[in-house]
């Protein structure tokens, strides 16, 4: 299976999104703490590692991880929102460093609507500039897509324009808007889109895109907003090819071992025929509406059989329908005679603790320095979401104490 993972290198950035879900925490990393996690995907037999935050490039010892885990055999992947890559030389050593592939997130080619979300202007910019500088150097070049209140009325906008002005780019990646953490979780009503809100919009996106020969993966949405192009469900890929993602978080969930997929679902997903490979509603915090769902009548197994035979994703092992089924009804098998899921609480944003390794190495540490670093961005960041009419995340868990202080 082509499982990829995911570090989080940093967790401050220089931009200020309000539905930011990974915001800034006092954690750190070393280049040690992060080489023992590649270790780790390596010993798994993974096939990528994903860097990420915060924003992953303002760690200065990035080009060095990068170029560690490219050594041991790992497809390098870095998701930025782009604004150190505008610089040529640090996208020209990030590519020497082995980065294969960047993930550039821009939610709206709008520079007013994007310059809200970003809460920094100038942004767009510097996306621009470094999606040109990656494809000069040789980095393939992907573009992220969180789907907003904001942005769900012209995703196919932004398309026409990243097609027409770059037209290099071959993949596209959108993700519904997490409303279960950070800075997300306290600005729902001002950035969480109603389903029907994008529905048209993505439709005409992915058709424009698949029309063209592009490919695209789509998060979080249920496949009754997505039918027409259900394999291209990051969930539902997941579900058929039972695939699993480990993220390291830079906070107190530290290790999340994702291999269940299934979300929200409403009464009326009993009887949709594609109940069993739908990933139903991502909402572990209370924000989007059940009621939404509609259950749909296509052949399953025509969406199974554009994943598992698709010739771009050579990792999958069973290639027949009837493979496939054998290997899906043990796994359903094996997952109820697991029991059923335990809740998470009343904390939406800790992950059930059926998704943790528990005995996984520690995700960087908490020091003197960053504790330090973390009051002062704190107070920063509240004077910009006071000028944006914000909420800033909550931050009442405990934290532990400092480990060590390098710097003393
Ligand atoms: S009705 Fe339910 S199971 Fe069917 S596609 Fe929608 S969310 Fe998925």
């Amino acid at each position: 299976m082509a499982n990829i993972g995911y570090i989080q290198v940093v967790r401050h950035c220089n931009h200020f999104c309000g539905f930011c879900s990974n915001p800034t925490t006092p954690y750190q990393h070393t280049f040690e703490s992060m080489k023992v996690l590649v270790d780790d995907f390596v010993e798994r037999g993974y096939f990528g590692v994903i860097l990420t935050g915060g924003e992953p490039s303002l760690h200065p010892e990035l080009p060095r991880i990068a170029r560690y885990a490219r050594d041991r055999g790992l497809h390098v992947r870095m998701i930025t929102n782009g604004w150190r890559l505008a610089d040529d030389a640090f996208a020209k050593e990030m590519a020497d460093a082995g980065l294969s592939l960047v993930h550039v997130s821009v939610y709206s080619v709008r520079p007013d609507v994007e310059e809200r979300l970003r809460g920094t202007p100038g942004t767009l910019e510097k996306a621009f500039a470094a999606v040109e500088n990656a494809n000069r150097h040789g980095i393939d070049v992907n573009i992220n897509c969180v789907i907003n209140k904001l942005n769900a009325d012209h995703l196919d906008e932004n398309i026409r324009h990243w097609m027409t002005h770059h037209p290099y780019i071959r993949h596209f990646v959108w993700n519904n808007l997490d409303p279960s953490m950070g800075r997300a979780e306290v600005n729902q009503d001002q950035y969480t889109p109603r389903l029907a809100d994008f529905e048209l919009s993505l439709h005409r996106a992915l058709k424009m895109l698949h029309g063209s020969g592009r490919t695209f993966r789509v998060e979080k949405v249920p496949l009754c907003y997505m039918t027409d192009f259900a394999w291209a469900s990051t969930e539902t890929r997941k579900i058929v090819k039972g695939e699993e993602r480990i993220v390291h978080f830079l906070d107190a969930k530290q290790t999340v071992r994702q291999t269940d997929w299934e979300h929200i679902y409403n009464e009326s997903c009993a009887v949709c025929s594609l109940r069993t490979i739908c990933g139903g509603l991502f909402d572990r915090g209370n924000a989007y509406d059940p009621a939404e769902l509609y259950p749909v009548f296509i052949d399953r197994d025509a969406v199974v059989e554009k994943i598992i035979r698709d010739p771009k994703d050579p990792s999958y092992e069973f290639r027949s329908l009837d493979d496939w089924r054998t290997d899906f009804e043990r796994r359903i098998a094996e997952a109820r005679a697991a029991g059923p899921r335990k809740p998470h609480g009343d904390r939406p944003d800790q992950p059930p603790p059926s998704m943790s390794p528990g005995n996984g190495p520690a995700v960087g540490q908490i020091t003197e320095q960053g504790l330090r670093l973390f009051e002062a961005k704190r107070q920063s960041e509240g004077r910009k979401a006071a000028q944006h009419g914000i909420a800033l995340e909550r931050t009442d868990d405990a934290l532990p104490p400092p480990t060590n202080d390098p710097d003393a």
